[in-house]
């Protein structure tokens, strides 16, 4: 997403762009798997919210409107098998919410209300706005101020842990309030056939190399020298002014780690070097659509790390032999933090089987007829901003400057729109200097 972000500033300043893509298609870590057994055939496909400005910007600009699909935001809360709805556009669902007592219910509300009013500053795809927030208060040490631990590990744990898998102990104060600010009143929406629809389009006019995996990045006299190998085997190396290097940041860090201080300083390495991931395990199974309630989140409270962590279900539409249309859910399954390092390990009929074994901690009447579907799996799927983090992004993106520049969310939070943004801002450094 940062690339192709950036690929579309440099194309406006003029610049002629070469997009080199390791995968077959554009849109990274925000590209969907597709299967043609499904209506719509999209299979992970990725939320964004009416606070996503760019995004929206882009969806006018190509003229994209009639692929937005809003979705309910039916965030359901388990706790020990109990089952409790959470809206985040609903100031009722949260008064009545059963899981945690009236005074948090307060004193989220009130915690709420008052992140809304910073919400300008309190910007979450902006790490240079962030950074004064981030004072290495973690997010369950903020929680814990305005809520009891009840309170805490039953609301504004499962809202935040169940959509980023890291835990709340792991990260900024600032991300969570950021989050805060922005999401009461949200409208939560779809692309109909995935999000690597705006990747594409703001890829336009680059010269969009896929399958070609950079292997080797230098700098001789001024000059940037890409390296890369292509699908069928073949290495060549091409001439560049400059480069945005938007890939995750132990790749970023991998391919300049040879180039000297001069053009990637201290700093910006250490940054690249030390972020961390939390993997992603997303087990998908067709089920009856009766057989669980649709586009709805479903979310284990407290805080243990549960076997699964999240079920999220999409509509869906198969054929049967008859070429009849039938009404199914999509059920995407995602285990919790240790059982995906460990299913990771597994093959897909192992991933398959466990998860399904596992699945009913979480929500008993999950289907035994579930039928195996997709998996995508994401060894590095959402860098963490630890405390700290979003400070030292700010630092590490003041002393970015050409021929390399780096983009991507690990140096923001891990949404498409801010990955978007920073690749506009790389791409801002190019073109103010060169
Ligand atoms: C499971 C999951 C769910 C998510 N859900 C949401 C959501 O609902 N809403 C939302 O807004 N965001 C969501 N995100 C976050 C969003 O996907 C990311 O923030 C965004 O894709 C990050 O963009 P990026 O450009 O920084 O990195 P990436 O998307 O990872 O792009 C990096 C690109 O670099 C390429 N690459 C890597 N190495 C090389 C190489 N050597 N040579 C050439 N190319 C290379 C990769 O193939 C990839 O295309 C989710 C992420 C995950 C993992």
């Amino acid at each position: 997403m940062a690339g192709c972000a950036a690929a579309k500033e440099l194309i406006k300043a003029g610049r002629e762009v070469v997009i080199f893509e390791a995968a077959a298609g554009l849109g990274g870590r925000a590209r969907s798997w597709h299967r043609s057994e499904i209506e719509p055939s999209v299979g992970i496909n990725l939320w964004f919210t009416s606070f996503y400005k760019l995004m929206f910007e882009r969806i006018r600009e190509y003229g994209l409107e009639d692929q937005l699909v809003e979705m309910s935001n039916n965030v359901i809360v388990v706790d020990k098998g109990k089952p409790a709805e959470l809206l985040s556009d609903s100031m009722r669902s949260l008064l009545t919410y059963p899981h945690v007592g009236l005074r948090d219910r307060i004193g989220f509300l009130t915690g709420t209300l008052k992140e809304t009013v910073k919400r300008k500053q309190l910007d979450i795809f902006d790490p240079v706005a962030l950074a004064p927030f981030d004072d290495g208060t973690t997010a369950a040490q903020y929680a814990r101020k305005s809520l009891s631990q009840r309170g805490f590990d039953n609301l504004l744990r499962p809202e935040i842990e169940s959509f980023w898998l890291w835990r709340c102990e792991d990260i900024s104060a600032a991300h969570v309030r950021a989050m805060q600010a922005q999401v009461a009143g949200a409208k939560f929406y779809v692309f109909r056939n995935g999000m690597e629809v705006i990747a594409e389009r703001n890829a336009e006019g680059a010269d969009i190399r896929l399958e070609h995996e950079v292997t080797e990045l230098q700098v001789d006299d001024g000059r940037v020298h890409i390296t890369a190998r292509s699908a069928d085997g073949e290495t060549r190396s091409e001439e560049f002014d400059d480069v945005v290097v938007a890939t995750t940041a132990s790749v970023a860090a991998k391919l300049t780690a040879a180039l000297p201080n001069d053009l990637v300083g201290r700093d910006t390495r250490e940054f690249l070097e030390t972020q961390v991931y939390e993997p992603a395990l997303s087990v998908s199974y067709l089920v009856d659509f009766s057989s669980m309630p649709s586009e709805a989140h479903i979310v284990a409270a407290g805080a243990d790390d549960p076997p699964v962590k999240t079920i999220i279900t999409f509509p869906r539409t198969v054929r049967d032999e008859k070429g009849k249309p039938v009404d199914k859910h999509l059920a995407f399954v995602y285990p919790g933090r240790a059982q995906t390092r460990r299913l990771l390990t597994l093959s897909p009929e192992e991933q398959y089987a466990e998860t399904k074994r596992l699945v009913t901690e979480l929500w008993p009447d999950f289907p035994a007829d579930a039928e195996p579907f997709e998996i995508a799996s994401r060894p590095q799927a959402m860098p963490l901003p630890a405390p700290g983090r979003y400070r030292m992004s700010a630092r590490v993106i003041g002393l970015q400057h050409a021929p390399v520049v780096f983009a991507g969310d690990y140096f923001t939070s891990p949404i498409s729109e801010a990955a978007m943004l920073s690749g506009i801002r790389a791409a801002e450094k190019l073109t103010q200097t060169g």
